[in-house]
């Protein structure tokens, strides 16, 4: 972190091999705590509180509210009848409270590796999770997401990997171990969506994602979200399933969008859709994109 007059800029290093960095004005103290990871949290003028994780933004209270309506209503309207939820990472709970305004899910599990990040969010972030931690539907589990879903032998009709990018205890979340014990782990007519980070910024492991993703389910598509504090282009977000099932129409997402508990700020029926409509660059990149004349 390095000091100015205003304050003191937060540098985020998500990018550094590519020369790319964020800098962020922290307004008052910058709390950190070493855990499994390196955890940092502060305020800034714009996003609100944010909290960095091993030197990457994880969570700010400006602008949670479009990752994590994308991550959990997507799956969950476009499967339509979910009741058991498995959650990986997402340890602020944003993910978490969204899933749970959906009355039909009657079991919510949340496997995240570091007990500081829920600690840290319940007492700086308490509007991220909104109570989610102390649903009676939600069963929070501190452990590797990848050795829980090897492991367990219950069936889920959602996944939702709420990961970091590649790197440090994330990057077994991206190894095909991973996509096929969660392919084990999903009913027949189950949802798998990831975080696919912005496929711009990263080409690289973006597309051996897709393709690992792709090895594994036989229905894999992409759908997009701008986070303006995810700099780097709009980020990815993978939905994998055993059969088809993120063609959903807008009459049928809007009828079941109903039936959620207030108001949704970002998640519409028509961008829910309009969502999977990829740029061309992405296309190529995940192999979708139509011969070149
Ligand atoms: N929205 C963020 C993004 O797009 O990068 C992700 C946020 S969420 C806080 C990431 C969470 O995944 C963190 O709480 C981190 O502790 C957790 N995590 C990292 N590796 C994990 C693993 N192997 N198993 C379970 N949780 C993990």
């Amino acid at each position: 972190m390095s000091e100015t007059t205003a304050g003191r800029w937060v540098i985020e290093h998500v990018n550094d091999d590519q020369g790319f960095r964020t800098a962020l004005l922290a307004q008052g103290d910058v709390h950190t705590a070493d855990s499994v990871q390196n955890l940092a949290l502060f305020n800034n003028a714009t996003f609100g509180r944010v909290m960095i994780l091993d030197g990457a933004i994880q969570v700010t209270t400006a602008d949670e509210f479009i990752y994590h309506e994308m991550m959990a209503h997507v799956p969950l309207f476009a499967h339509g009848a979910a009741k058991e939820v498995l959650i990986i990472g997402g340890g602020d709970g944003g993910i978490a409270r969204e899933v749970l305004r959906h009355q039909g899910v009657e079991a919510v599990t949340l496997v995240e590796i570091d007990q500081a990040v829920v600690d840290l969010a319940r007492e700086h972030l308490p509007q991220v999770s909104d109570g989610a931690f102390d649903s009676p539907r939600l069963k929070l589990v501190i452990t590797d997401g990848a050795a829980f879903v090897a492991q367990t032998d219950k069936q889920f009709d959602v996944i939702i990997v709420d990961s970091p990018d590649p790197v440090g205890a994330g990057k077994v979340l991206f190894e095909p171990h991973f996509y096929q014990a969660c392919f084990q782990a999903l009913r027949d007519d189950g949802i798998l969506v990831t975080q696919s980070g912005m496929p711009f910024l990263t080409p690289d492991w973006f597309q051996r994602h897709a393709v690992q993703l792709n090895d594994v389910f036989p229905a894999r598509a992409f759908y997009l979200t701008t986070v303006p504090s995810y700099t780097g282009g709009p980020m990815a977000h993978g939905f994998s399933a055993k059969t088809a099932r993120h063609d959903v129409s807008v009459e049928t997402l809007s009828a079941r969008s109903a039936a959620i508990a207030g108001d949704l700020k970002y998640w519409t029926p028509a961008l829910h859709r309009a969502a999977f409509a990829l740029p061309r660059y992405i296309e190529t990149l995940c192999g979708t994109a139509p011969p070149s004349r």
